[in-house]
């Protein structure tokens, strides 16, 4: 049994006060025990106030964000235990911002994805094609490629310590998501993937879609059969809208 899991990236926006604010909307429309697992990714700045606020609630908090090395001279840097000591449970691993704008490679995200999981964090591994790629005919290639050298030599004690949210990078911040049919395609070949990788406990691997999901399209792609949540950007950034699509997760 797969418990879909809605993810809100609100990547590098939200100051304290906005912080707070989003906090106690959210947190007067989600129950104590939401039907689906909710998920907010705040900039690092709001991983303590997260705590403050979420702790206790049915909504879990994670990182945008860490350096695979667990303490160091790493300047501007933060790690993984630092994360999991404000009691975030979840880091984002190879974010297409984190591939394209900061050069992360395949073997770079798969140090963090075995870092998160030594630390006790679960991975959300973000894997997509670009819109070249897709229209060469090399889209599963290329996201084969992406979960091979991540998830090397990864070992999983369970299902629920990995997540994957595919996410096509022409999708992303656009305004124009993939072609359902098109997700549930790669979602399915994912589930193939990983079930040759991790045995049958892989099947059980949560698949989120990502890319441009708003409330009036998340039906669409939420109840697609190998689709178990989302990773949503910009529409996250609004309670209401956050919750709207969990909603859709949940009916
Ligand atoms: C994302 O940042 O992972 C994302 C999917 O963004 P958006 O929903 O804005 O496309």
């Amino acid at each position: 049994m797969r418990t879909p899991i809605v993810a809100a990236n609100w990547k590098m926006h939200k100051t304290v006060g906005e912080a707070v604010a989003y906090f106690r909307r959210l947190l007067e429309l989600v129950p104590a025990r939401p039907p689906v697992e909710l998920v907010v990714f705040p900039p690092a700045t709001l991983l303590l106030v997260a705590q403050k606020h979420l702790e206790g609630s049915g909504v879990a908090w994670g990182a945008q964000n860490a350096h695979p090395e667990p303490a160091g001279a790493f300047t501007g840097e933060v790690s993984v235990p630092q994360i999991a000591d404000l009691g975030a449970r979840y880091l984002i691993c190879g974010h297409s911002e984190r591939r394209h704008i900061f050069g992360e490679d395949d073997e770079y995200i798969g140090r963090k994805v075995r870092a998160a999981l030594e630390g006790g964090l679960v991975p959300v591994l973000c894997v997509g094609e670009t819109l070249e790629e897709r229209e060469a005919g090399r889209a599963w290639q290329v996201v084969e490629g992406q979960l091979a050298t991540a998830l090397g030599g990864v070992e999983l004690p369970s299902p629920e310590r990995l997540v994957i949210a595919y996410e096509p990078v022409w999708a992303i911040g656009t305004g124009v998501p993939a072609r359902p049919e098109d997700a549930q395609d790669m979602a399915a070949r994912i589930r193939e993937w990983l079930s040759g990788r991790f045995g049958r406990p892989g099947r059980e691997i949560r698949i989120q879609y990502g890319g441009s999901v708003k409330p009036e399209n998340a039906p669409e792609f939420l109840t697609l059969p190998d689709i178990d949540g989302a990773l949503v950007g910009g529409a996250s950034l609004d309670p209401d809208k956050f919750w709207a699509i969990a909603q859709a997760a949940a009916g």
